[in-house]
């Protein structure tokens, strides 16, 4: 059984009392932070309006929370305390009470300590109805050792809540359930996280489908640094839905990419049993993953990237679906690739799988980009001519295409060209998606440019990664929808 835990901690007892009805219509369980009271009244009025078992938390500040609390305090707390369903008690406060509602609790917010299997024994051997220990995930293998410790509270038939904190973490809180946890918490909105690496109940049950997810649910993620705003997630989960296929797709933050495969992925070396499919691979990890790799497909050498990888047994095999995915919304827009005159801007990744890609297609190309030297060195590999972007003019060619951030995230004001300098092209091409209507193409547009957009791209390169992992042809509708909802939120 899955349980969501909608946490919420208030400063006010009003406040406290509309958050704790608004989690009762979303949680199984709501927890009701009470250390975040200003000051502590009135509880069996909000206790009153919550339709949820009830979770009780009282958390002294040295161990997470936000009150000054003597162990005096807190003994006192406990011993008037409201008869809740549960009580969340840190384990160095043996409660001189009924133990059979207590969930004892160790935190370690600044990682996974060395002793993890004596604390958990040690809270074990407590009359306690249910342990509980939350870590701090640094990087994502850090998710190891708390599966290993719902797998061995299993085996001792003993409940328990386990959860690596942080967005590494976040495996733990989206698979814990399907492995045996007792419960996973979860925010009421994504400000109102009680702890790091928190998501909200609607993202756990919307885009995740926790309750769904079983032990024989195949696994696929995103790997790459950072991950957690990614739309991936989106696209890819709203295909498994709508492809009725038993699957969830989830970031991976991942620091140490060789540690990660070692570890949690490789078939022959991973430390933990799971119906991992396939993963997503993005910056910085697509160069460092080859060298992990059972088997590469050619073109994905050749483009010196893998986006996407496939656990087949017990053999990785690594492929590029960018090239594809980048081409695939051209031919909408284009007649025939022979001889089209394509600009690239910028001189990374993406300008890389692009040039492949165009090339491949007997189109000719010039990459244009503020550092030289790195155009002139991508330019080398493919044999194709560059030139400075400061001065660019893009009159005569067929098609431009922007593939650096100008336009999203911190760049959003910014554009790789102006409508005077794409005058005269007659396609551009915005590898950018989100927004989905970037700066540039706007400038395309008023410039008379035909436009396309990069979540066409995004959609068709997860198209065919979903088809690699389980080969079923998904809904790509489904897959844009998903995630132009997600990127307009
Ligand atoms: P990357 O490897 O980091 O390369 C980025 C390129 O942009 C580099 O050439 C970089 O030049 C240049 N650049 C960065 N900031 C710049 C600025 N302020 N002015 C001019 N040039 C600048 O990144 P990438 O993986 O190629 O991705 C590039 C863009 O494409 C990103 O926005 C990414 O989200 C998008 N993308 C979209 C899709 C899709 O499916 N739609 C797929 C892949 C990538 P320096 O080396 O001088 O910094």
């Amino acid at each position: 059984m899955t349980r969501i835990c909608v946490s919420v901690c208030e400063k006010t007892i009003d406040a406290l009392e509309s958050s704790a009805v608004c989690a009762s219509e979303c949680a199984d369980v709501v927890e009701l932070r009470v250390d975040c009271l200003t000051r502590l009244e009135d509880l069996q009025r909000v206790l009153s309006r919550v339709s949820r078992p009830v979770i009780l938390t009282f958390r002294p500040r040295e161990q997470g929370g936000h009150r000054d609390l003597d162990h005096q305090a807190r003994r006192l707390f406990w011993q008037t305390a409201p008869q809740t369903e549960w009580w969340d008690i840190e384990s160095d406060l043996a409660p001189e009470t009924d133990w059979s509602r207590v969930i004892i609790s160790h935190h370690d917010f600044s990682g996974v300590p060395a002793d993890l299997p004596e604390i958990y024994e040690r809270l074990a051997a407590t009359p306690a109805r249910v342990v509980k220990i939350a870590v701090h995930a640094n990087d994502v293998v850090d998710c190891i050792p708390v599966f290993q410790l719902i797998e061995r509270a299993r085996a001792d038939g003993r409940d328990v809540i386990a959860i690596a904190m942080g967005n590494a973490g976040l495996a733990t809180r989206i698979l814990g359930p399907s492995r045996g946890a007792f419960l996973t918490y979860a925010a009421l909105e994504e400000e109102s996280a009680t702890a790091p690496g928190q998501i909200t109940a609607q993202k756990l049950r919307s885009v995740y489908h926790v309750d769904q997810i079983d032990r024989d649910t195949m696994i696929c993620g995103l790997v790459g640094l950072p991950v957690m705003h990614s739309v991936s997630p989106h696209t890819h989960n709203a295909a498994f839905r709508t492809a009725g296929v038993n699957g969830v797709y989830l970031p991976f933050e991942v620091r140490d990419v060789k540690t990660f495969f070692q570890r949690m992925v490789h078939p022959r070396t991973r430390e933990l049993a799971w119906n991992l499919r396939g993963l997503s691979v993005t910056a910085p990890h697509k160069s460092a993953v080859l060298e992990f790799l059972d088997w590469i497909e050619p073109n994905a050498e050749e483009i010196g990237a893998v986006n996407t990888v496939v656990v087949d047994d017990d053999k990785l095999r690594g492929f590029n679906t960018d090239a594809a995915g980048f081409i695939a919304p051209l031919l909408n827009v284009i007649d025939s690739f022979d001889g089209l005159r394509a600009a690239i801007i910028g001189a990374g990744g993406a300008a890389r799988a692009a040039t492949w890609a165009l090339l491949q297609q007997n189109a000719t190309v010039t990459l244009f980009a503020r550092d030289t030297t790195k155009a002139r060195a991508l330019g080398q590999v493919f044999d194709v001519p560059y030139q400075s972007l400061s001065s660019a003019a893009f009159a005569g060619y067929d098609l431009v295409i922007n593939a650096t951030p100008l336009g999203s995230g911190e760049f959003i004001d910014q554009v790789p060209a102006t409508a005077e300098q794409l005058a005269g092209a007659r396609c551009v091409y915005d590898l950018v998606y989100n927004p989905i209507e970037t700066r540039l193409l706007k400038e395309a547009a008023k410039a008379g440019c035909k436009t396309v957009r990069g979540l066409e791209m995004l959609v068709a390169q997860a198209r065919n990664q979903f088809e690699l992992w389980t080969g079923q042809s998904p809904d790509s509708t489904a897959m844009y929808e998903s995630a132009a909802a997600a990127l307009d939120h």
